[in-house]
């Protein structure tokens, strides 16, 4: 299996020494930064595949640090807070973060959000410019405008369709409600969540074997929803 090299930011070397540990004990090559300077730095010359990245540095925002990297590279980057409020995760995501893990965390969180953006990147290296979208059972085919599950084409209107290929295109990534409903109906229903919740339930209920355990669809609490890779 695919182990992707690994950029640590943390500044708080006791939180640093227990990814670093962690890291190493389950064979993931890696390295460290302490600051946002050192972290952009590393990120352009060492081409990590993922950036751990705590958003509390010493000498600048980590969210400052997510719009320098993401002005030249799409390297996933799942951030790492110890501030609870939704707001900062959302600003996160919003400026091009992939994931979120909310301190104190477990070495087992880590390690599970390490590989639902390993299988993110591998899907985003293998179906590049691919026309037709494949996760479990669900098969997305982008040319003909039709999608379907196992066997039978699925009848989704027009909004849900949009909104299933833009959870696609970005399967193992935490979309934030803002970004859905920008991409899906253009800024006029910013921050609609209300209906956009109705649309999710009407396409969940298409794609999801059992809707109150969704499998493909996870729903992020004051956050979002992410479309996790099946097997
Ligand atoms: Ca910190």
């Amino acid at each position: 299996m695919f182990k992707p090299f690994i950029l640590v930011v943390e500044d708080d070397a006791p939180v640093r020494n227990l990814i670093s540990t962690t890291l190493k004990t389950h064979e993931y090559k890696y390295i460290a930064a302490p600051t946002g300077e050192q972290a952009i730095l590393q990120a352009s010359t060492h081409q990590p595949d993922i950036v751990l990245l705590d958003l509390g540095l010493p000498d600048m925002d980590g969210v400052e640090v997510i719009r320098r990297i993401r002005s030249w590279s799409n390297m996933p980057i799942i951030v790492i807070s110890a501030r609870s409020e939704d707001s900062d995760k959302i600003e996160a995501l919003d400026n091009g973060a992939d994931d979120y893990l909310t301190k104190p965390f477990s070495v087992e969180e880590l390690l599970a959000r390490l590989r639902v953006t390993t299988r993110r990147l591998v899907m985003m290296q293998t179906e590049k410019g691919a026309s037709v979208f494949v996760n479990g059972k669900l098969r997305i085919d982008y040319a003909a405008g039709c999608a379907y599950y196992g066997e039978n084409e699925l009848h989704l209107t027009p909004i849900e369709y949009k909104l299933m290929c833009l959870m696609a295109k970005n399967v193992g990534k935490v979309l934030t409600h803002t970004y859905i409903t920008q991409n899906v109906w253009g800024s006029s229903w910013e921050n609609d969540v209300a209906s956009l919740r109705v649309f999710m339930a009407a396409l969940r209920k298409k794609i999801e074997a059992e809707p109150g355990a969704p499998q493909y669809i996870q729903t992020h609490i004051g956050v979002g929803y992410r479309m996790m890779k099946v097997e």
